[in-house]
This record gives C-alpha cells, structure tokens and sequence, in this order.
C-alpha cells in the first residue's frame, strides 16, 4: 500500500488540533492568516524590521574555547564550541521573536486582545513588551507556585502594563497556566489572540511558532559557515516545549551530518516522580490540543512535572519533537536539577556568561555529546549550540542554592 500523504497540521502522527468546537473557528481563521498575512512580504518586512532595530538581531555566534578546554582539557573530544547569544534578545530569551511576530499579526487580523500563559516569566515579559509596543491590552495565565520563583518576572510584566493572573489549579505551573489560558480563549474567542509561547498546542501554532523562532537556525547556520567554514557536527539545544530547539535545528534539518539534540529537564532524576523529561519518558496522547509525547501518572493521568527551571516544567513537549524522535532525526537527552546548577557556575566562570537554568541542562550535556561524536567519527566534534537566555530571572534560586565557595550545589535543597 502507497503511504498516506502528509497530513495537514500533523508531522507524521504527532500535532492535530484536538479542541472544543468552539474554537475551531479560531484556529481556522489563524491558519488561514498564517498563509496569507506572515507570508506577505509586507508582514515580513515589518517582523524582520523589529528584529533588527528592537530586538538586536542578528545575535551573535561566539566562540566558548574556555568552556570548551574546561569540558575537555586535552581536546580529544571538543574542538569548536559556538554559543548562539539568544540571551543577548531584548527581554532576555528567544522568546520575543514569536511573541513580536504573533502580536504583530494579532493587530494585522483586528484583534483588540492578547492572552498569553507563562512558565518562567520570560514569554509573559516577551508578549507584554510587544502588547506595549502595539498598544493592546495584556493578560497572563501564570502558575501561582512560578509566580513565587519568578517574582523579577512578574515585576517585568505589571510594569509593562500587562495583568498576571495567577493560577491556583493543579501543580500551580505552566501546564496549569495553559489549562487557564485556553478556557479564557474559549469565552473571548472573537477578539482575542491567545499568544502560545512554546512550538505546542494546536494547529497551527507548532508551526507558526516553529517558523518565527527559524530565525535562530538561519542566523546560526550563515554564521559558522562564515567562523570556521564548515557545518558544526552538531547542534543542540533545550527542550521545554520545543520552541527554541526547533528555532535551532530547523536551520540544520536538511543538513544530515548535523546531528541534532535536545536536552530535557530530568529534575530529581527520570526515575523519581519529579522530572519533566516527556521524550524520554513520555507516552504518547493528548495535551493542550495535540498529540505528542506526554508525561503520565501511574493513574493515566497527566503528570505533574518538576524542574528546577520554570520553563521546562512542563509535562508536555512539541508535536515535531515527538516526530523528530521517532524518525530518528534528532536526538533526545536529559539533564538533573544538580547537573543544571553546576553548568549555571561552570560557564559563569568560564565564559563570563550567567544564563537561565533552562539553557543550563543542555550545557550539561555538552561534554557527553562531544565525546560520543568524537568516537564515532574519529576527530573532535564541533558544535552550535542555543543559548536560550540569561539568568537575571533566577537569582533568587541561584542564591539558595550558592555554596560558600561561589559554587552552585544542592546542599541548601528544600530551601529555594
Ligand atoms: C521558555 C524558555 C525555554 C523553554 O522553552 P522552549 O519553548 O522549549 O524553548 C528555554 N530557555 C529559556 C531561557 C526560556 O525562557
């Protein structure tokens, strides 16, 4: 039998649109300004205009030989180690490039309101900043238990203009704010734009949001061609719904020498009840309007996830992830609590950079994946890498968590 075409809105089995009714409506008119209005070269002017002029594009490519000879004196394993300064973003994370581009297409399709939900903070400050910069109101949908650890964030977000809703159900976090969000959506439909700040839910926003984050792959790409002029044999990012990773990876997709890899938050170890490692240890079914991998209890219910890293505590993951895996494109790794923390002091120290704990799994997976390309290709690995943003965010995490001697360790645990 002949395979079945692709499907509209599904990457192999993985996404659909699985919504009340209700908002089908919604989601067609979105599709439909997603083919029109963003492909439109005036759109695309304008988006690519704010990048450059607000938001700092392109951000720069930079080599991180301290870092690099620290994960491997001898190097054996690591060669060329780039950092893609995401951080360097007004607002601090990749996250302003969807939310400019959704609110900019919001005001183009007459929306008189943005919603928005927010794990760490970072996408509620990205999309109140854009509402302030188009004049339209503002709400986010933020777990209670993030709007405690984030409190810089919800800060950002009041001055700016916007109103945090804080969301007492479930575990009080990104899962339970997006849960809000969409019950909103539901009742205000009409003349709202509801702003998803990862590569998740609903067709089409894996793919709308997947194509305003491509900018990083782009840049990235040109970039090292231009450094040291060959393709990086690998690139990797981390993983909490997807967003910056498929930002990064889609500029290396067709690249098959490039190796892709995503890193999870594995919190208290994937073996515990507190992690949020969904690709790893996910089962596949329904979460906020798509099919993907996704976390359950023993009781087939949806897990309550843990990371130290507000934006990766989430029990889902992005539909092309899920897909990425199974076809074996990309790879899948994971990183603790305790692991984070350390890469937080280790590139703080080297490279003079703090970045989000976030950012922070996947440089603790770096040195693993240099060594494992290394054997399997006989020279040392060179390797773009997605500096999701910067740690102003988490201080106060970092802070109970600081040893006397200014290392990051888990012997002040319960107190953070
Ligand atoms: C939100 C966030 C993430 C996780 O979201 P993705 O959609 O997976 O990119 C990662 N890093 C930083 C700095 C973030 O703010």
């Amino acid at each position: 039998m002949p395979s079945p075409a692709p499907r509209a809105g599904y990457y192999g089995p993985f996404g659909g649109r699985f919504v009340p009714e209700t908002l089908v409506p919604a989601l067609d008119e979105l599709t439909h300004a997603c083919e029109t209005i963003v492909r439109s070269d005036a759109f695309q002017r304008e988006w690519r205009g704010l990048l450059d002029s607000y938001v700092g594009r392109p951000t720069p490519l930079g080599e991180a030989k301290r870092l690099a000879r620290a994960l491997d004196p001898e190097g054996r394993s690591l060669d060329r180690l780039w950092l893609k300064r995401e951080d360097l973003c007004h607002t601090g994370s990749h996250k302003i490039n969807n939310a400019l581009g959704q609110v900019l297409l919001a005001k183009k399709m007459g929306k008189t309101r943005v919603i928005a939900e927010t794990g760490a903070g970072q996408h509620g400050v990205a999309t109140a900043t854009a509402c302030a910069l188009f004049d339209l109101p503002c709400e986010v949908y933020m777990g209670a238990e993030d709007v405690r650890r984030q409190a810089p964030n919800v800060g950002r977000m009041a001055l700016l203009g916007a109103r945090v809703v804080p969301v007492e159900s479930g575990s009080r976090t990104l899962k339970d704010a997006m849960n809000e969000a969409l019950r909103d959506w539901v009742t205000q439909v009409q003349t709202t734009h509801y702003c998803i700040g990862s590569a998740a839910g609903p067709y089409p926003y894996p793919e709308l949001v997947a194509s305003f984050q491509s900018v990083i792959g782009e840049e990235a790409r040109a970039q090292v061609l231009a450094a040291q002029g060959s393709l990086p044999d690998a690139a990797m990012a981390c993983v909490g719904g997807g967003s910056n990773a498929i930002g990064l990876f889609r500029g290396f997709m067709k690249d098959d020498g490039v190796a892709l890899v995503g890193v999870e938050a594995a919190g208290e170890g994937v073996n515990t009840e507190r992690h949020a490692a969904t690709l790893t240890m996910g089962r596949v079914g329904v979460l906020h309007g798509s099919k993907s991998y996704v976390l359950f209890d023993e009781g087939g219910q949806i897990m309550e996830a843990h990371s130290i890293s507000a934006g990766l505590d989430y029990p889902g993951v992005g539909p092309e992830h899920s897909f990425l895996k199974d076809s074996g494109r990309a790879r899948y790794l994971s990183a603790t609590d305790d692991e984070a923390l350390a890469a937080v002091s280790l590139v703080a120290r080297t490279e003079g950079i703090l970045v989000a704990l976030e950012t922070a799994h996947a440089f603790a997976r770096i040195g693993d994946v240099a060594r494992q390309i290394a054997a399997a290709q006989g020279r040392p690995a060179s390797i773009v890498f997605g500096l999701s943003g910067r740690g102003d965010k988490d201080l106060s995490t970092l802070l109970a968590r600081i040893l006397p001697d200014g290392s990051l360790g888990a012997a002040s645990r319960g107190a953070s």
